[in-house]
């Protein structure tokens, strides 16, 4: 096997603590008692928890160890499409970890957290300027509740005008959060079919727009990494039967400083803070999703909000056509501390990150595409999706093709999304990776493609080199095994 990008190595076996260890061990000292020893209460008295006995070089090791059993963007390329896994700066961390940031109590009146309201003030202005929007609520706690504000907004909207509606167009290229949003709102979600170059048609959603649909719910970029190229057309059809447009930005990180939503003809948008904007995404950790906004649906967003007065800052209920609340006091605080800190330090150059990531998914588009197949051959935007359509002969699968590349010590893309195209490979190299680490990966793909022909058992036995090999992905699914 060639040389690889590192999940071969020392792989050690590591058991439980408890089967570590020996009676006696400690990892620590205690002073030497000056007071006289005493029994304990006799409900505390017994043989105490079950606690391993070991040293401190044990425990050390063990975590060590085991830290070293995830794979991380921190450890190398995750080109893991539709989730933007780039790498987020170490310094925006530490801004957030700042004690009068991280130490301060949601509860402190306003004149003593006035750093803190100014940056989610200006946080949101900033956010508002890189949609193209005007007014901002970074209160959703993630993508798919951004979309929820919207959808919430929307009927808003509507039944504030007097007329009720009671359906969403959504593109089949749409992320599957999004008609799952508008139906928690009631609506019923209508699919539109995409164009056959993989773009929303005008003419199909003309030919479904009506007087009792809310609006259109668009992904743009859509879940096949392209640009909704018609989406001005789109919103002119949707404003003529006074419809909304809603997009979907959770994929920002193609567009910023480039696409501006708001000319675009874009009423509602939401953003990802935990893709784009420098928090770690994936982990299951906590997330941001703000809902950005027109003009005319300011006077709906969530609530509270800050305000700026002459005595400074101040989280304001006074919005009475607000959607109302969406999570405990503001959101989660410490996600946009990391946006405010990098949106700082990039400035204008977020839209080289935007260029590089686009640039970056377009040059493995072609270095990939004589080898496999590509259903949509034009430019795509941060990310590319191919399909093992070409491996069909093979019996080999796109599951194969994911498995084998752990072998080669590269976390696999998405697979098998998005739904419309059959076998999908999904990959966004994102604008962290260097052109060496992108032409490994090339590489790697080019080889696997060649061990397909060759010896597809190398892909269907795969992975090797792991220290847990292929599993039954069903069964971890329905009986998963939480102890370990
Ligand atoms: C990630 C993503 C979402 C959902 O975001 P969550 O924060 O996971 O809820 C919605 N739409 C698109 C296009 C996405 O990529």
């Amino acid at each position: 096997m060639k040389e690889t990008v590192g999940t071969r190595g020392l792989i050690l076996n590591e058991p439980f603590l408890w089967e570590r260890g020996g009676k006696g061990r400690t990892g620590y000292s205690l002073p030497r008692r000056d007071v006289e020893a005493a029994a304990l209460p006799e409900n505390l008295a017994g043989d105490g928890p079950d606690f391993p006995d070991l040293s401190e070089v044990e425990v050390v090791r063990h975590y060590t160890r085991l830290s070293t059993w995830n794979y991380g963007v921190d450890s190398g390329m995750y080109p893991l499409g539709s989730c933007t896994m780039k790498y987020n700066p170490k310094t925006n961390e530490r801004q957030a970890a700042l004690p009068g940031f991280s130490g301060a109590h949601p509860l402190v009146p306003s004149e003593l957290c006035q750093g803190a309201l100014q940056l989610i003030y200006e946080l949101e202005h900033y956010l508002a300027h890189v949609a193209g929007l005007d007014a901002v609520s970074v209160q959703p706690s993630a993508g798919a509740q951004g979309e929820l504000a919207g959808m919430l907004i929307f009927a808003a909207y509507h039944r504030d005008r007097g007329k009720p509606r009671s359906k969403i167009l959504i593109p089949d290229t749409a992320h599957g959060t999004n008609p799952a949003s508008a139906a928690l709102c009631g609506f019923k979600a209508v699919p539109v079919e995409t164009g056959p170059d993989g773009v929303l048609l005008p003419a199909s959603v003309e030919a479904l727009m009506d007087d009792d649909t809310a609006g259109i719910m668009v992904t743009n970029p859509n879940t096949l990494g392209l640009f909704e190229t018609h989406i001005q057309a789109i919103a002119d059809i949707i404003h003529a039967k006074d419809g909304l447009v809603y997009a979907d930005g959770a994929n920002m990180n193609a567009v910023m400083g480039v696409v501006d939503f708001g000319r675009a003809g874009v009423d509602v948008l939401h953003i990802n803070l935990h893709k784009t904007f420098s928090t770690p995404h994936g982990g299951g950790g906590p997330g941001s999703g703000p809902v950005c906004v027109c003009k005319r649906l300011e006077p709906f967003l969530p609530a509270p909000r800050v305000i700026k007065t002459e005595e400074g800052y101040a989280l304001s209920e006074d919005f009475p056509k607000s959607i109302g609340k969406l999570h405990a006091f503001y959101g989660n605080f410490g996600i946009m501390v990391r946006a405010y800190s990098y949106m700082l330090s990039m400035g204008p150059k977020l839209k080289d990150v935007s260029q590089h990531a686009v640039l970056n998914a377009n040059y493995i588009k072609e270095k990939l595409k004589d080898v496999y197949h590509l259903p949509f051959d034009r430019p795509c935007m941060h990310e590319c999706v191919f399909t093992d359509k070409f491996l069909e002969a093979q019996g080999v699968t796109t599951l194969d093709v994911a498995k084998r590349l752990i072998d080669y010590g590269f976390h696999p893309p998405t697979i098998y999304f998005p739904l419309v195209v059959h076998g999908a490979i999904m990959i966004e190299p994102t604008e962290s990776e260097s052109l060496e680490n992108i032409d490994q990966f090339i590489a790697t793909m080019r080889l696997i493609a060649q061990e397909a022909e060759e010896n597809p058992t190398l892909l269907k036995e795969a992975p090797q080199n792991p220290k847990v090999r292929r599993m039954d992905e069903t069964t971890a699914a329905r009986k998963p095994c939480l102890r370990g």
